[in-house]
C-alpha cells in the first residue's frame, strides 16, 4: 500500500495581466482546492516593479504555504493546469502573464529533474518571493542554511511594495 506522507511546500504566484488581485485571490482558492492539498498560509500582496524585461505592466506577488501528499511532479502539474485555467500564455522570458506559479520549495528536498528544480534556482535573488516569504516564514531555512529574512535583508527591496487595496 502507498504510504502517504505529508510535505510543506512554499508556492510564488506572480501575474501583471489582467485583473492581477483578482486572478492572485482565484489562483489561492483553487491551490485550497486540490487534492490532498491544505493551504496553511497567505502573505499580503505585493505590487513590483519587473526585473528582466521592464517594458511591461507591475506586478502582483504573493507567496503561499501548503501541506500536501501529492508528489512534486504531481504538485507541479496541478499548478500548471491553474495557470492554464487562467490561460497563461508563455511567449517571452520573464514576460507578462496572467497568472505564474512556481514552486519555491517542497519538503527542502532538492530535485534536479527536466521539468522541476527545487529548491526554485532564482527565488532567493527575487525580493518579490523572499519579502512575502519571509512575512509568513521569516525563519524558513531556504539554501546555503540562510533564513527567508536573512535573503530578504540582502536584497534591494525598493521595486516591491506592499499593496494597498
Ligand atoms: P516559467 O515559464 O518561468 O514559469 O517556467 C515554467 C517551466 O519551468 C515549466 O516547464 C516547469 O516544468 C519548469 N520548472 C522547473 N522548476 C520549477 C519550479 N520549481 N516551479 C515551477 N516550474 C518549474
Amino acid at each position: 500500500m502507498k504510504k502517504y506522507i505529508i510535505n510543506q511546500a512554499i508556492i510564488a504566484l506572480g501575474s501583471n495581466i489582467g485583473d492581477s488581485v483578482e486572478t492572485l485571490n482565484q489562483a489561492l482558492k483553487n491551490i485550497s482546492c486540490l487534492p490532498q492539498t491544505k493551504l496553511i498560509q497567505v502573505s499580503s500582496f505585493y505590487e513590483t516593479i519587473p526585473i528582466g524585461y521592464t517594458e511591461q505592466p507591475n506586478f502582483i506577488n504573493a507567496v503561499c504555504e501548503i501541506e500536501t501528499t501529492l508528489e512534486p511532479n504531481e504538485l507541479l502539474q496541478q499548478l500548471q493546469h491553474i495557470e492554464l485555467k487562467h490561460k497563461r500564455v508563455r511567449n517571452i522570458k520573464n514576460g507578462p502573464r496572467t497568472l505564474d506559479l512556481d514552486i519555491i520549495d517542497f519538503a527542502h528536498q532538492t530535485i534536479d529533474t527536466e521539468n522541476l528544480t527545487i529548491p526554485h534556482p532564482r527565488a532567493h535573488e527575487r525580493a518579490f518571493v523572499m519579502i512575502p516569504l519571509a512575512e509568513i516564514l521569516p525563519h524558513y531555512i531556504f539554501k546555503n542554511n540562510q533564513t527567508a529574512e536573512e535573503w530578504k535583508n540582502q536584497l534591494n527591496q525598493d521595486g516591491v511594495q506592499l499593496l494597498s487595496i
